[in-house]
């Protein structure tokens, strides 16, 4: 890459996106013609196995850094975008029973968007880390048109996170708990096999996305289910959390046990696709997370999977794209940035 290109500095006014994640916080700048300045990894440590008071500090660090990275004049900065982990209320307060990055007791209950707005002096405007990485897909693959538009996105992690994008806004809901994709119930059909258990998740439903699409589900219900069809396979000699990990690897060289678990994924995709397609009948579906970062042969089959699952009408079929998350790393950051821009763009 050219290191010239690498930053620009800013025409006009800007926004700030800080994605914080439990590692590290990564930085962007987006100005007022929505072009970014950034075009790569801007990272710090977000310390937040330290508390709410070393994080927002880091993220405060985080935000003057990438003004002095960028030759961005504070005075130029008309809002922040800041998204982390959920589950969280719309406006950014942990949840009160805490999260899997946020589990000290300080946290919960925590408004992290307001103690950086009050740190910062600028508004924070605040969304989920999967929402954000749906909004940055809309607005990516959309461009001029996004807010006419609509999608939907399934991240497909640690677990299954995701988001509902209707007229270039993300979908919040009256608590704040709308997208969350992977609790919706799926039917099984077509999916599971017929001695095969129903799948748990972690959220007490049984049989919902995640329980399948996710490397949680891999690992709890999947991967032992399958390993007894394939007793020999060199992943039953692995502790069952690395053979989790390890799967993808295996896909891409097309194992038969590996391509099982991951069509089953990909038809569980499909189904919540297909009751997205009844419910907002959106104008893309997008796919995101590790999978995006798989060898290229084995996403387009994981996505053509997914395709071939959701059951679009004709008409449908005619108006709608599939496609994966672009640039997943910076998706958090740069999909803030674009909530920020658009909560303090003048209208019209
Ligand atoms: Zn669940």
């Amino acid at each position: 890459m050219d290191q010239i290109d690498a930053v620009r500095t800013p025409a006009s006014w800007v926004v700030v996106g800080l994605d914080n994640g439990g590692t590290c916080n990564n930085a962007t700048v987006l100005d007022a013609t929505g072009q970014f300045l950034v075009d790569h990894l801007v990272e710090n440590p977000s310390l937040v196995t330290d508390g709410p008071e070393s994080a927002v500090e880091q993220l405060a660090e985080a935000f003057t850094g990438i003004l002095a990275l960028t030759s961005t004049p504070l005075t130029l900065v008309r809002a922040v975008g800041l998204d982390t982990p959920g589950p969280a209320s719309a406006d950014g307060v942990i949840s009160s029973k805490g999260s899997t990055n946020f589990s000290q007791v300080s946290w919960h209950g925590f408004d992290i968007r307001g103690a950086l707005q009050a740190r910062i002096g600028l508004p924070v405007i605040y969304n989920n880390d999967a929402n954000a990485a749906a909004l940055y897909a809309h607005h990516r693959h959309f461009g001029a048109d996004a807010m006419e538009k609509s999608s939907v996105a399934a991240i497909v992690g640690t677990g299954l996170g995701g988001g509902v994008v209707e007229l270039g806004k993300v979908v919040s809901g009256a608590a704040g708990m709308a997208g969350e994709l992977g609790h919706v119930q799926i039917p099984l059909h077509g999916v599971l096999e017929d001695d095969q258990p129903v799948p748990a998740c972690n959220c007490g439903f049984a049989g919902d996305v995640e329980s399948i699409a996710s490397l949680t589900g891999i690992k709890n219900n999947l991967l032992p289910y399958w390993l007894k069809r394939f007793p020999g396979h060199p992943l039953a000699r692995e502790p069952i959390k690395r053979g989790a990990k390890l799967l993808r690897g295996y896909g891409e060289k097309e194992d038969p046990l590996a391509l099982a678990v991951f069509g089953q994924q990909a038809k569980a995709i499909g189904k919540l696709f297909t009751i997205a397609a009844n419910f907002t009948d959106p104008a893309a579906y997008f796919l995101g997370g590790g999978v995006v970062e798989a060898a290229p042969h084995f996403r387009q089959w994981f996505l053509n999977t997914v395709r071939e699952n959701t059951q679009l009408r004709a008409e449908q079929q005619a108006a709608a794209t599939f496609a994966l998350v672009p640039d997943l790393d910076m998706a958090g950051a740069r999909g803030a940035a674009v909530a920020a821009l658009e909560a303090v763009r003048p209208a019209g």
